[in-house]
């Protein structure tokens, strides 16, 4: 079994969507590990970001990610890194396939509803920045 971290972000809880697209999420045979909700400072926004410190985006992107509640959730499935990607779409919703979440959901490039881990070593680090270990056992 596999672990990905999914954060439904600020516009998605703005638009009242956590439940359809928690639906979609289970729909999708993903099991709920943890969950919670939370308002990212901008210094843990930064850190979460990090490696996308130098883009032109990246303070836009801290300001997006703690502009409201967010709602970090792990993720536990076979092949849950791809497979979650696969469900989300591609990070531009009009290139997202249909039937993702962010085509069906995302308004632009930058508040596109929904982060997906994108490597299994990158959820492990992802996982621990929102979730302790007595947070973790299910
Ligand atoms: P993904 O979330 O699909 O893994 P990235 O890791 O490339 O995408 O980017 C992280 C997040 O930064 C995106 O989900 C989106 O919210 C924002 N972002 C990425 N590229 C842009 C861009 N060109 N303009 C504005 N925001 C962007
Ligand atoms: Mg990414």
């Amino acid at each position: 079994m596999e672990r990905t971290l999914a954060i439904l972000k600020p516009d998605c809880i703005k638009k009242n969507l956590i439940a359809k697209v928690l639906d979609k999420i289970i729909e999708a045979d993903f099991k709920i590990v943890s969950i919670k909700m939370i308002k990212l400072s901008k210094e843990s926004a930064r850190g979460f970001y990090e490696v996308h410190k130098e883009r032109s985006f990246y303070n836009d992107l801290v300001e997006y990610m703690s502009s409201g509640f967010c709602v970090p959730i792990v993720l536990e499935k076979e092949n849950a890194v791809a497979d979650f990607r696969k469900l989300i779409g591609a990070t531009d919703p009009t290139k997202a396939e249909e039937g993702t979440i962010r085509k069906l959901y995302a308004k632009d490039m930058q508040e596109n509803i929904v982060h997906g881990s994108d490597s299994v070593e990158n959820a492990i680090i992802e996982i621990n920045h929102f979730f302790s270990r007595n947070e973790l056992l299910g």
